[in-house]
């Protein structure tokens, strides 16, 4: 869609995206709920959110729907999600910019989340004939032994904010190849663009056809109420569930309670490791990337540099220079490399570990580029300049996810201490090291080395492809999703014994004759 509307006039030019796409006026006006952009900090829409009731209907509907489609055969399934790719291309434009509307993404990064959904689905379809079991030797004569993996149920997706739409497809993709329903609580920050993806995905199973059951797709409107009936639904075998660690404590333990399946994806607290041999213009640009990028609002930014003793008198000059001309700016109407913070709870949060970390009261006071509030002429929007901090050691606030741009900087004279701190935080999600040293690059990724999910090599934390499976360890929660063989998560596995032979030999020798 061509929108010919002043870059300011958002509220116009969202309800035009969302007509575009396919979504009721209906569903984003006159309702309880309002829906703000960051990047004026405007409210855009009014939707209405869902009761309790009207969400276990949801789930309902949902449940119903699965019991249809796990009969549909997985190659079949895989055409739905090939015309949803095909519906995601052909709209790529303009849900690209209601990610940067609603969400304050710089233009290529709202598109390059929609380019991330495609190319989920490109993976889906192909995995969709290739949901394998083995076929497994048996100790007994006459009998086959084999694994199937069969649909699971409703597949609950609980997302957050700052992937507003790609951890939605990451999840639906692989769910509706795999045989389930999925039924999803976007974050109440970011509801415009899931009911946009809904809409994208009503068109993709209108091409489909009958076979594709009706309430296959559904989402809830709503607060973290809304995400609690989920969880707590005794038919929803599985929720994937992205955002805070603080989220993934309430969410995990509820989950256990009724032995529901549990893909926890939360918060990080990404290390970086600059060693005396590392390229230092190719790990300048990763960690600025890293760091500054998304407005350090992504999960696998980069918040902390253990930056060599030989090397850090290069390094941070240079680090510092691009912290004092990164542009930060309207995403909308400049080319601004950084853009808005998504509300003041966050820019305030920023702040405080600041000051924290300034003031020594935890242990050693940082010295600070950046951080400072940008005016753009919006009273609500929250700019900041990214913020550098170079830390005498990692205490106080380096231990924490602040979901900010902040990067903390240390100097090590000694590799094993430096990956010991590494590793010395709570979270476990990415991690990298910037060198040429083949010892020091192979042992960061042995079993003694970085304990995230995700470990790179001259490689920044962040910007993950969907092939591999995306997830981290300790309080970023354990869970996988995306590539590899993540799809397990959404089937159940059955063990098949099949005797063709006349008699029935028991295992293990055991002898049972009556
Ligand atoms: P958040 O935890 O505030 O909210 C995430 C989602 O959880 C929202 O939809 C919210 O409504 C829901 N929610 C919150 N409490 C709930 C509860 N008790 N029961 C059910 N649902 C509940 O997170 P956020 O501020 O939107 O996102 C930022 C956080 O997400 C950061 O910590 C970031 O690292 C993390 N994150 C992690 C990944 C990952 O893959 N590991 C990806 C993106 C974001």
């Amino acid at each position: 869609m061509n929108i010919a509307t002043n870059p300011l006039d958002l509220k116009s030019e969202t309800a035009a995206l969302l007509a575009a796409l396919g979504v009721d006026a209906a569903a984003f006006t006159g309702g309880d709920m309002a829906s703000r952009t960051p990047v004026t900090g405007e409210v855009i829409a009014q939707l209405p959110t869902d009761s309790a009731e009207k969400a276990k209907a949801k789930i309902d509907a949902a449940d119903a729907a699965f019991r249809g489609w796990r009969q549909v055969p997985a190659p079949r399934r895989g055409e739905l999600v090939r015309l949803l790719g095909e519906e995601l291309r052909a709209h790529k434009a303009d849900l690209g910019r209601l990610v940067s509307i609603e969400a304050g993404k710089i233009p290529s990064e709202g598109l390059g989340e929609v380019q991330e959904m495609i190319d989920i689905c490109d993976f889906a379809v192909g995995l969709s004939r290739q949901l394998y079991g083995l076929t497994i030797a048996t100790e007994r004569p006459g009998h086959r032994m084999m694994e199937s993996w069969h649909p699971l149920g409703v597949v609950g997706i609980i997302s957050a904010f700052n992937f507003p739409v790609a951890v939605w497809s990451w999840n639906a993709a692989l769910a509706l190849v795999c045989g389930d329903s999925v039924v999803w609580k976007p974050s109440e920050k970011t509801p415009l663009t899931a009911l946009a993806c809904q809409a994208i995905l009503a068109r993709a199973i209108a091409r489909f056809g009958k076979d594709a059951p009706e309430g296959l797709s559904q989402v809830l409107i709503g607060g973290r109420e809304i995400g609690e009936v989920l969880v707590d639904h005794p038919k929803v075998p599985l929720v994937s569930a992205t955002g805070s660690t603080r989220m993934g404590r309430e969410v995990g333990p509820r989950l256990a309670k009724r032995f529901a399946r549990a893909v926890l994806e939360l918060g990080g607290n990404n290390g970086g490791i600059v060693c005396p041999s590392a390229d230092l213009d190719m790990a300048l640009r990763a960690i600025a990337f890293g760091a500054m990028g998304t407005a350090g609002q992504r999960c696998t930014t980069l918040r902390r540099l253990f930056v060599h003793e030989s090397v850090y008198d290069q390094l941070m000059p240079r680090l510092k220079k691009a912290y004092e001309s990164v542009s930060v700016g309207n995403p909308l109407t400049s080319s601004a490399l950084v853009g808005p913070l998504i509300d003041k709870q966050a820019y305030d949060a920023m702040q405080k570990a600041l000051e924290e970390a300034k003031s020594g009261t935890s242990g050693g006071s940082g010295s600070v580029v950046g951080g400072t509030r940008v005016d753009t002429g919006a009273p609500d929007a929250y700019y900041v300049r990214p913020a550098l901090v170079e830390m005498p050691a990692q205490t106080g606030p380096v231990l924490e996810e602040t979901f900010a741009p902040i990067l903390y900087v240390m100097k090590y004279s000694d590799f094993d201490a430096a990956l010991a701190d590494h590793n010395a935080v709570a979270a476990g999600l990415s991690s990298s090291i910037f060198t040429l040293n083949m010892q020091e690059a192979e042992r960061f990724l042995a079993a003694d080395g970085s304990d995230c999910g995700i470990a790179n090599v001259n490689i920044g934390t962040s910007g993950a492809e969907i092939g591999g499976a995306f997830g981290g360890e300790k309080e970023t929660g354990g869970g996988r999703e995306s590539g590899s063989d993540s799809w397990k998560a959404y089937m159940r596995r059955a063990t098949n014994t099949i005797n063709y032979s006349k008699a029935l030999p028991l295992a293990q020798g055991v002898s049972f004759d009556i």
